[in-house]
């Protein structure tokens, strides 16, 4: 993809008032940018206007950022975006995906470590434990450790990382890590890796269809690929949409998703998707409570915006994954009976008799990816996707 970078920010800031958000750093630099005119996923220039905003969560620039609306897709981008030379000041040292275990508090770790497990168990059921394993993004290598203790060889773990300190530390204990981005990788060899997982890494690329063509290269025949993003279509993202939304994480996150956007990308790519799934999405509630609190001109209000970050505001993080866990809870068998209603109608009103099988197949619809898939549109969840996808061809063997 094409872009023209500009230097300083003053386009980027078209559409802005001059003064910054209430209890933004007067110091932040203003950084060089981008432009990225057509959609990252189709190619489309037909646009609207998305939201806009600024970098709330670590105000590393002072740039004002719009997102866009892909009139074709409905992918959601980021235009202009950092110029590549300024992708150190987006990404501080302090950046917490660098050094997630340490910045946080036991009881979160002990929790994120609960929700990771149901998380991997949900497509494990799936797939089976791989006889190959990459993670892209894999920070401290906390997923690697968990496929190796359940049986996988390490010189079959691969891992990619920007941090050159991680990825040597990795190295030193026995995993394949590289300091790569995905397109520069060369080191994996085509058809090895029986599950990837790429966790909130595809809204960062500059170019998510490349990387996703990569990745189906690497899969072997059957191989899965598991991602996860945040979901644009969720509560959270629809009460925040206009500039507070945590996924937004601007300006870090340059496209984003909903079911049916992620899906056109995975098939186009030559992918498959066999089902969608929603994670809890607490860390999005909790920035977009604190950004509308912090930074609202009406009512800047930091006192109440720390509520809202650890370790104060760890009460209402459980409460936002209480509330998460308990909607997807719901929403399953509701939808099923509405699923039951809508197809005895269609039944009643249908010119000729369904056959058993077509019935069987109809019924399974509700529990399977095409339900997930067609259904998230409206399911309003505030859940991040996760959709697992699989390249065409025989299953992978399962080593047990
Ligand atoms: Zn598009």
């Amino acid at each position: 993809m094409s872009g023209v970078v500009t230097k300083r920010g003053a386009e980027a800031n078209a559409g802005f008032a001059d003064a910054l958000p209430p209890g933004f750093s007067a110091h932040a630099p203003e950084i060089s940018i981008e432009h990225i005119p057509c959609c990252p996923v189709c190619g489309s220039a037909i646009r609207a206007h998305f939201a806009s905003g600024y970098d709330y969560e670590l105000q590393t620039c002072r740039n004002g950022w719009n997102f866009w609306q892909c009139g074709r897709c409905r992918a959601v981008w980021l235009d202009p975006r950092p110029a590549a030379a300024e992708l150190s000041v987006i990404y501080p040292r302090s950046y917490y995906a660098y050094n997630r275990s340490e910045k946080v508090t036991p009881i979160v770790g002990k929790a994120k470590a609960a929700l990771d497990r149901i998380k991997f168990n949900s497509f494990l059921r799936r797939t089976g434990i791989p006889g190959s394993f990459l993670d892209i993004g894999c920070g401290d290598g906390r997923y690697l450790d968990l496929f190796e203790r359940r049986g996988v060889p390490k010189d079959r773990i691969y891992g990619l990382d920007l941090s050159d300190e991680q990825v040597q530390r990795l190295c030193r204990r026995g995993y394949r890590a590289y300091r790569r981005q995905v397109e520069d990788c060369s080191e994996i060899p085509a058809g090895s890796i029986d599950l990837a997982i790429m966790f909130h890494v595809i809204e960062h690329v500059a170019d998510p269809v490349r990387v996703v063509r990569r990745i189906a290269e690497w899969l072997s025949p059957g191989g899965a690929l598991v991602i996860e993003t945040p979901n644009l279509d969720s509560w959270d993202a629809r009460l925040f949409k206009k500039q507070w939304w945590g996924g937004y994480h601007i300006p870090r996150h340059w496209t984003l998703f909903d079911a049916g956007t992620l899906r056109r990308l995975l098939e186009q790519s030559g992918l498959t998707v066999r089902y969608c799934a929603y994670q809890t999405g607490h860390g999005s509630w909790m920035n977009s409570f604190h950004h509308a609190a912090k930074y609202n001109s009406r009512l800047p209000s930091p006192s109440l915006a720390s509520w809202f970050e650890l370790p104060k505001g760890l009460p209402m993080l459980v409460a936002f994954t209480a509330l998460d866990i308990v909607r997807k809870r719901w929403e399953c068998p509701r939808r099923r009976f509405s699923w039951w209603v809508r197809s005895a109608m269609g039944a009643l009103a249908a010119p000729e008799p369904i056959s058993l099988p077509s019935m069987l197949w109809r019924y399974d619809i509700p529990f399977g990816p095409l339900h997930a898939l067609s259904a998230s549109r409206d399911i309003s969840a505030t859940l991040k996707l996760l959709c697992r996808v699989q390249s065409k061809g025989p299953r992978p063997v399962t080593r047990r």
